[in-house]
């Protein structure tokens, strides 16, 4: 069922939701950008329609929200573990198609990569409901056609589109039929907006060869990328994580265990006992991002970890591009087997 309202009927219905639901967005943070006078997009939780960006992509995910970049799992004492307590109202999470496709990788990892599903992950997501923004162009650095996560069909409550000052929604929870049905002037059969075309093209490989590890094709990264991990920390399909123990006393027995995101390009991340240490240089941590995002995960689950957001470019300090790394890797890939 889809339907037509205006913002104003759209914010009454968001308050009469927020009695059930938190609702978490993308938000534009004015002069909170990395340089100054600059404005970043990052996820926050909102009460009306003009707080949500919707011209803008996010720079930030919404991973946050089921991952956040500090976490505090439990306390303990010298006998004694409690669990943190947890916000459990339901949240709605508005986010774009890309980053729809990017919650099925969140889960592919937390919940479906082995036997135990991620305990506390598990907790979060079941309280968190989705609402798709539509995309009615691409942005920057955008590669979704070519990775296939430029639309979405199913997965959210309702759709979010705002055409013509109007909002546009695609009801696909029944639940929310009610209240659409209470706000809305229309009644419309409504198909969320998605993009078909990007600027920016990308070739992946079918088959890597093993040799593409002694590649020289790494080696411009040793140099140019400086190892500051905010490719990683925007990505709305990174899911590494640390634990830190925090002590609250000289004896080291109280405290609080948090889980921390962690970044594979970051120095230090493939530290082992003993004083190894798995990838070194800047070069071999490109590598292995890169394989991971359109190689390992395919390997596992069958289709690409990368969802062609864009934002590791968007952000990087070295202009180092994703989509270009991965061209460069189709094109040494091709080049290996013609030797
Ligand atoms: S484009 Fe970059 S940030 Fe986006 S999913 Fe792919 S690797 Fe992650
Ligand atoms: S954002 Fe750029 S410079 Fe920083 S770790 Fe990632 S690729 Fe390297």
């Amino acid at each position: 069922m889809g339907y037509i309202m205006s913002q104003e009927s759209f914010d009454a219905m968001l308050d009469e939701l927020s009695s059930t639901y938190r609702i978490w967005a993308p938000v534009n943070k004015v002069g909170e950008g990395r340089h100054t006078d600059t404005d970043v997009v990052r996820y926050d939780f909102v009460s009306w329609v003009k707080e949500i960006e919707w011209e803008k992509k996010s720079d930030y995910a919404f991973k946050e929200i089921l991952t956040p970049l500090s976490q505090t799992l439990f306390f303990f004492t010298e006998d004694e573990v409690k669990e943190a307590n947890r916000d459990v109202k339901d949240v709605l999470v508005f986010l774009r198609s890309c980053d729809m496709h990017a919650l099925k990788r969140q889960d592919d990892i937390y919940l479906h990569n082995g036997k135990e599903r991620d305990y506390f992950y598990d907790q979060m997501r079941q309280h968190v409901h989705f609402v798709l923004m539509g995309c009615s162009h691409s942005y920057q650095e955008c590669f979704c056609v070519d990775m296939g996560s430029n639309q979405t069909k199913d997965g959210y409550v309702f759709s979010f589109d705002i055409i013509d000052g109007n909002i546009h929604s695609d009801v696909k929870d029944e639940t929310f039929n009610n209240v659409f049905k209470k706000y809305a002037g229309q009644e419309k059969d409504v198909t969320p907006q998605y993009v078909t075309e990007n600027d920016v093209h990308v070739t992946i490989p079918n088959e890597i060869p093993l040799s593409i590890y002694k590649s020289d094709m790494w080696d411009e990264y040793k140099t140019r990328c400086i190892g500051c991990g905010r490719c990683n920390f925007v990505c709305p399909t990174c899911t590494c994580y640390t634990m830190q123990d925090i002590y609250y006393t000289d004896n080291g027995k109280v405290g609080e265990r948090r889980r921390v995101c962690a970044s594979c390009m970051v120095d230090g991340y493939t530290n082992v006992a003993g004083g190894g240490q798995y990838r070194r240089d800047q070069g071999e941590r490109m590598r292995f991002k890169v394989l991971h995002k359109v190689y390992d995960h395919r390997q596992r689950f069958g289709y690409d970890m990368c969802v062609g957001c864009g934002r590791c470019t968007n952000v990087c300090p070295e202009y180092i591009s994703m989509a270009a790394a991965i061209n460069k890797l189709n094109k040494t890939v091709e080049e290996l087997k013609n030797e």
